[in-house]
């Protein structure tokens, strides 16, 4: 059946692959075609067969670590030396995570590239080692924005704009898009597909369509789903029950998906009886499901995994077996077991880590924080026990005293609103005093300020303008650029990764391992005020980390003679965190930490790295030693 001009002109703006899909699955519908009823959008020069997917959808309830499970299995081929590319998407209608609370979401992470993301990009980054973008990342919004927008500039004349073809195709090109630029530009072997929610829910109903698509378009040896489920085991009946499970998989049948592997979530190992069942129910063989329950640390899921044959599995359905490199698969092995035997040895040294902000009830909303420590701790053979806590009641600075004299260390971390902001300018101001390890970030970077504004500098007033307008001594303020925002809340901070010019001979130049110039990832809307700077540095604040062209403040830091370690970032150093690279401004606190309990620790070779005390004499060099 012929299709209307309108078609045609839809087709323009995917920019559909003029070529035939020479052989291709897609070629035997038409969906280069535009006349064709099978039409689907291909990016130019697009290959089908040279990208795998791995698609993983969740059923039953969310919250059951999909981010983890994708991101393990992910690792476990990426060490096999094949590209991937991971993707969440959300059913969500924000553009991006950066409106959304916290307390709600969970944090938001940040890319390189600026973009507010979810919190499981952070997984995906940590998992991998592997920078993303936002290439990685899509919202219900950001599809339908793309949509409307071309719709509004006549992309669809003629044409009635539909849920399919049009929003199912442009789920698939983002997909079929970042199959063919991976995360460095390059095809990549494969791409991992996350999506959010769980199968039955309204609102990723139409990712799920376009996966079944991409599935049929690209044919069977290309797609694999994963179907990852609960299975309960209710106290009252002491046994593991698989209803739920096998309802949760019916579901996604129903939309026409036939996932080729079931992964069982569980508080315990799933037994065979259940899985049979499973089996039975799901047309899924046995060896294809597998037992994902609790295990105490989530570096242990990809040995596991690969102890249970799943990265195997998919080889095979997605014959991806001529692709490895068998060579880099055991020196990755190496490292990763070396790095989980590291987390799992008994810890020589013990700290106490409070961090001091405004979500104390919920760990997902400072999810980053709570992993770099969690890295230092692994690479330090420390056992710390981190306290959250809130600060609105913090009222005098007898109470902050106290409360920071129960911590090795305090952490102020980022934040937004009035709320526990004088609490947090007492204990930053405690923890100065009593020469209490400190680390503060971005709001906790600015209230340092604020701090020592008002109490080493005696301007009673000192606020940012975010909390006060009205203050005399506004020592923070806002960007230039954000004055001229005014209303746009979405996208609009200071965002993404800038570079850090350290200056030499301070404690931040030794922490980073002497570089004059690093990269970190940043997102605020105020600054130290420029105006301020002098005056605060004559007073004896140290501005160690600026902006290499603009007069913005990234990193200050207290003097030796004045503090073991006081030291705070404009940035959020928890984002770049890696277990395998700790992000060193967290390392320096937690050895600082140790030292504070244990003095020798400064003179064993981690201390000499990391523990400020030994530049004390004055060498600035001890960072190599
Ligand atoms: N509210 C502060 C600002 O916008 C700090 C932001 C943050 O901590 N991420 O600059």
């Amino acid at each position: 059946m012929p299709l209307t001009d309108g078609h045609g002109a839809h087709s323009r703006q995917f920019e559909p692959n003029p070529e035939p899909n020479a052989g291709g699955f897609l070629a035997q519908f038409g969906a280069s075609d535009e006349s064709s009823e099978g039409f689907s959008p291909t990016p130019r020069g697009y290959q089908p067969g040279r990208t795998k997917y791995v698609v993983v959808i969740g059923t039953v309830m969310s919250g059951l670590g999909k981010g983890i499970f994708s991101s393990s299995l992910a690792k476990l081929l990426k060490d096999k030396g094949l590209s991937v590319a991971p993707i969440k998407m959300e059913g969500y209608l924000n553009i991006d995570s950066g409106t959304l609370n916290p307390y709600r979401h969970g944090e938001v992470f940040v890319l390189e590239d600026g973009l507010e993301t979810d919190m499981d990009l952070g997984t995906y980054e940590r998992v991998l080692n592997q920078n993303l973008s936002r290439r990685n990342f899509v919202t219900a919004g950001q599809i339908y924005t793309e949509i409307l927008e071309r719709e509004r500039r006549g992309g669809y004349l003629g044409r009635d704009v539909q849920m399919i073809p049009h929003v199912t195709g442009a789920v698939k090109m983002r997909l079929r898009q970042l199959a063919m630029t991976g995360n460095d530009g390059k095809p990549c072997d494969v791409v991992f597909v996350e999506v959010g929610g769980t199968a039955g829910d309204y609102e990723n109903g139409f990712y799920i369509e376009a996966l079944r698509e991409l599935a049929f378009e690209e044919g069977p040896e290309n797609v694999c789903f994963v179907a990852l489920t609960y299975i309960l085991e209710p106290t009252i009946l002491g046994e593991q029950k698989s209803k739920a499970a096998q309802l949760g998989i019916k579901r996604l049948m129903e939309a026409g998906v036939q996932p080729q592997l079931i992964a069982c979530r569980a508080k315990n190992p799933v037994t065979e009886k259940v899985m049979q069942k499973i089996a039975m129910f799901s047309n899924v063989p046995m060896r294809r499901i597998f037992s994902m329950h609790d295990r105490a640390s989530i570096y242990s899921i990809p040995d596991a995994m690969r102890e249970a044959g799943l990265d195997r599995e998919i080889l095979s359905i997605l014959k991806l077996h001529e692709r490895v490199n068998t060579v880099q698969e055991d020196r990755e092995r190496v490292v990763w077991s070396a790095f989980t035997a590291r987390m799992a040895a008994p810890r020589a040294h013990k700290v106490r880590i409070g961090v001091l902000g405004k979500y104390a009830s919920l760990r997902d909303a400072y999810a980053s924080i709570d992993k770099a420590i969690e890295h230092c701790a692994t690479a330090l053979g420390a056992d710390i026990e981190v306290e959250w806590l809130d600060t609105s009641d913090v009222d005098t600075l007898a109470r902050a005293k106290e409360l920071v004299a129960r911590f090795d260390g305090v952490i102020v971390p980022g934040g937004f609103g009035m709320r526990g902001v004088e609490g947090k300018i007492r204990c930053v101001q405690a923890a100065r005093l009593e020469r209490v390890p400190f680390l503060g970030i971005c709001l906790g970077f600015q209230v340092a300020v604020i701090e020592y504004a008002r109490n080493v500098l005696g301007w009673a007033d000192a606020h940012s303008t975010e909390f006060d307008p009205a203050s005399t001594h506004p020592v923070i303020s806002e960007l230039p650029e954000q004055k001229k925002l005014e209303g746009i809340m979405g996208g609009t901070m200071r965002l993404g990764a800038q570079d850090v010019q350290i200056e030499r001979g301070t404690l931040a130049h030794m922490l980073f391992g002497a570089k004059d110039l690093v990269r970190e990832r940043f997102r605020h809307r105020y600054e130290v005020e420029p105006k301020d700077v002098t005056a605060l540095v004559a007073g004896g604040l140290v501005f160690s980390g600026r902006h290499p062209k603009h007069p913005i403040m990234q990193v200050l830091e207290l003097p030796v003679a004045a503090h073991p370690y006081f030291i705070g970032a404009q940035f959020h150093p928890e984002l770049t965190s890696r277990p395998l690279a700790p992000q060193p401004m967290f390392m320096g606190l937690v050895a600082a930490a140790i030292a504070r309990r244990e003095p020798e620790f400064a003179r064993t070779e981690a201390g000499r790295r990391w523990v400020r005390a030994a530049n004390a004499a004055g060498t600035g060099a001890a960072v190599t030693a």
